[in-house]
């Protein structure tokens, strides 16, 4: 049996997960469960399976609160009886318990981008000194590494990640900008959280996603492109230093890359999800990404290119302009603004110690709220 923590079990992927899970009991139990507010879901998720941990934050006392939830996720990450964390955690608040979970040697499924974006040489090094393993969950990682099929890296030549290009990705600079929550919320192809929609709606989510995979296939930038491709049936392209492509594809749903984080490198079967039928796919089409209308895209690469604590920095004003946007605060069109101000002021430094990704997050966030109360 396989103890699997579940970081976020009330979200979109922990839900997911939980479903994957309640179809192979005799592979998994779950034995920790945590989430951020929803009590009542939390509670029943419990009673259904029976884990041995269960924590639940944001009771709504301020910042004892905030140590509190952060302790009871590294406890969660670190347990005797879990071999596997999935990371569910939408945002900064995933990365402690990845870089725990790494450090006492567990698997880590990861659906938390942000971690390896903020730190990912942190989180690389605690999976070094830890003897811990990341397997992605995101679906265009989850695609790549099936793909390389345990080939040695030395074989992998170029990375092309798919994105659906999100809800507005035949829409007009002028609409896009002041386009509504509704409409940012009303993803095409894939039923996420709000954070993430929002990221797909303005492509930052395709940046988290190149610094993503630079870290995991330890690619240069410069050997990772984006494609957008509206019907999310191909999941990412890989090629091999022979010119030969590869594609992972599949009708769009988190199951398999869930279950696959899980069970990697076996195959189990499984029946949860639609089996491909290529006629139903239809035609398949692919565009470039359009970064005169999406800036947060090129923004992100390149502070994944300068690296340091740059990704760290562009992660926290995302995080901070995302809440506003959703807050009602400011236009969408205000999110890419927002982070360009703060990437322009940043002083990069070595991102070596939690300590300095910690306070370039700070310092992030700070700038972000005063630049959106500017306006
Ligand atoms: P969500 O908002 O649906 O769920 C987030 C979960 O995290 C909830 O259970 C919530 O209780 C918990 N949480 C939120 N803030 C917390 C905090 N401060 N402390 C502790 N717990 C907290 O988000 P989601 O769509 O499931 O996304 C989760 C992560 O997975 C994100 O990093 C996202 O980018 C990534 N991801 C999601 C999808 C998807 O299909 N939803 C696909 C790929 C990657
Ligand atoms: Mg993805």
């Amino acid at each position: 049996m396989t103890g699997v923590a579940i970081l976020g079990s009330t979200g979109s992927i922990g839900t997911t997960a939980l479903r994957v899970i309640a179809r192979h009991r005799d592979r998994f139990r779950v034995a920790a469960l945590t989430a951020y507010g929803r009590k009542d879901q939390l509670a029943a998720q419990a009673a259904a399976f029976y884990p041995t941990f269960v924590s639940l934050v944001g009771g709504g006392h301020g910042r004892d609160d905030w140590a509190d939830g952060a302790a009871s996720l590294v406890e969660a990450a670190t347990r005797p009886d879990v071999d596997v964390v999935l990371n569910g955690i939408v945002g900064a608040a995933g990365l402690e318990a990845t870089i725990a979970a790494l450090q006492a040697g567990k698997r880590v499924a990861l659906a938390n981008k942000e971690s390896l974006v903020m730190a990912g040489e942190l989180v690389l090094r605690a999976a070094r000194e830890g003897g811990g393993e990341i397997v992605p969950v995101d679906s265009e990682h989850s695609a790549v590494l099936q793909c390389l099929g345990g080939r040695p890296r030395a074989d992998l030549q170029r990375i092309i990640l798919t994105a659906s290009g999100g809800p507005f990705h035949t829409w007009d600079a002028e609409r896009v900008h002041s386009a509504t929550v509704h409409e940012a919320l009303n993803h095409p192809t894939w039923k996420m959280g709000r954070k993430i929609s929002v990221d797909s709606a303005t492509l930052a989510n395709k940046a988290l996603e190149v610094i993503e995979a630079h870290f995991l296939f330890g690619l240069p930038f410069e050997r990772i492109e984006a494609v957008v491709h509206p019907q999310s049936v191909i999941h990412s392209f890989v090629e091999l230093v022979d010119g030969s492509v590869l594609a992972q594809v599949g009708f769009p749903t988190m199951e398999l890359p869930i279950l696959y984080a899980l069970t990697y490198p076996a195959r189990v079967s499984d029946d949860g999800a639609p089996r491909f039928d290529p006629i139903g796919a239809g035609a398949l089409t692919f565009e470039p990404v359009r970064t005169e209308v999406f800036p947060a895209f090129a923004l992100g690469v390149q502070a994944g290119r300068s690296g340091g604590t740059a990704p760290a920095a562009f992660n926290a004003a995302n995080e901070v302009a995302v809440a506003a946007f959703l807050q009602g605060r400011m236009p969408f069109g205000r999110i890419a603004e927002v982070i360009e101000v703060v990437l322009r002021r940043q002083v990069v430094e070595h991102a070596e110690t939690l300590a300095a990704v910690m306070a370039a997050d700070r310092w992030a966030r700070e700038l972000a709220e005063e630049v959106i109360r500017w306006a």
